[in-house]
């Protein structure tokens, strides 16, 4: 069976294309060149898709942040129901595709996710705007990871939204598989370490749902936990939690291990703790010894592996 494609959307002056209002683009080269082997990009521009045209006047977000209108800067013209419209027609194409993920343009009236300039009555801007249609796609697809590709230029913040997307995928391709009581206690050990490098709060919650599979019919089984995983995975990861986790990891082991081996391993796990050398530094090692001492509970932890190593996020973190 091919495996399922791993889907995002994109915003498509990002791939390269002229859609921009001035019949410019963002090219971004992580994306195109780096992620883009990895994923299938489905390129959405909804002011092109508006009718609007290429070049278009320069547009901004007008009046209440949290339902503003789309105007043109110049001729005051309101575009904000055409961008409703095709939004309306999009957002039900876009879930059939199954998409694991979207990388809008940052400050854009109608794809920035978040700090959107948007202007008041009398011309001010505030920075608490969001782009018409990453709004509305946000609300209907409140799982779904979402990113600016500013934000990817910040190695943690990379990281935690490619890994992100991958375990959506992992999970998408669960409930699609037709999802078991059993399936979901499997789907949640392998990802255990994962979820607590992120929240240790959330390991618990999902652990207690868990352990009392049988009382949740199975509809709302998948839908808590589907959930509770994404939001746990949203939590920032951090050098201290990372460190935990290893030393967890560790604990499956250590007795095993000679004084000298034991003490370089800590030794490791320290420098990363002080920043001086990166989370794959202690990871290698530590599954070189998995693999040696064969520790098969560890071995299919999705911590070790959570997206393909030639991405090398974790040389970064
Ligand atoms: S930011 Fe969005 S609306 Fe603007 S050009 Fe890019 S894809 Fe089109």
């Amino acid at each position: 069976m091919r495996p399922t494609p791993l889907r995002l959307g994109i915003s498509r002056c990002l791939l390269g294309e002229e859609v921009r209002f001035d019949g410019g683009h963002k090219r971004d080269q992580f994306l195109t060149e780096v992620l883009g082997r990895y994923v299938e990009w489905v390129p959405v521009c909804p002011e092109v898709e508006a009718g609007l045209g290429t070049p278009r006047e320069a547009m901004r977000l007008v009046g209440d942040p949290q339902q503003p209108r789309l105007v043109s800067i110049k001729s005051g013209k309101d575009h904000t129901r055409a961008l409703e419209h095709v939004t309306a027609h999009r957002l039900p194409d876009l879930d059939r595709m199954d998409l694991s993920g979207y990388v809008f343009k940052k400050d854009s009236p109608s794809c920035g996710v978040e700090r959107v300039r948007t202007y008041n009555e009398h011309g001010m801007p505030g920075r608490k705007g969001v782009g018409v249609f990453a709004r509305a796609y946000v609300e209907r697809f409140p799982l779904i990871p979402v990113e600016e590709e500013g934000r990817l230029c910040d190695p943690p913040l990379r990281e935690n939204f490619i890994e992100r997307v991958f375990s959506y995928r992992r999970w998408q391709d669960l409930v699609q598989s037709g999802v078991t009581r059993q399936a979901v206690v499997r789907f949640h050990t392998v990802h255990k370490y994962l979820l607590l490098a992120h929240s240790a709060p959330h390991y618990r919650q999902l652990g207690r749902l868990v352990a009392q599979v049988n009382a949740y019919r199975g509809k709302d089984l998948v839908h808590r936990y589907g959930e509770l995983f994404m939001q746990a995975l949203a939590v920032k990861a951090t050098v201290r939690k990372h460190v935990n986790v290893l030393q967890h990891i560790l604990g499956y082991f250590k007795d095993r291990l000679d004084a000298q081996e034991k003490t370089e391993l800590l030794g490791v796990i320290g420098d990363y703790h002080q920043g001086l050398t990166p989370l794959i530094v202690p990871l290698t090692l530590i599954k070189h010894y998995v693999q040696i001492f064969d520790v098969g509970y560890i071995r299919e932890q999705v911590y070790l592996n959570p997206h393909p190593k030639e991405l090398m996020l974790r040389n970064h973190v």
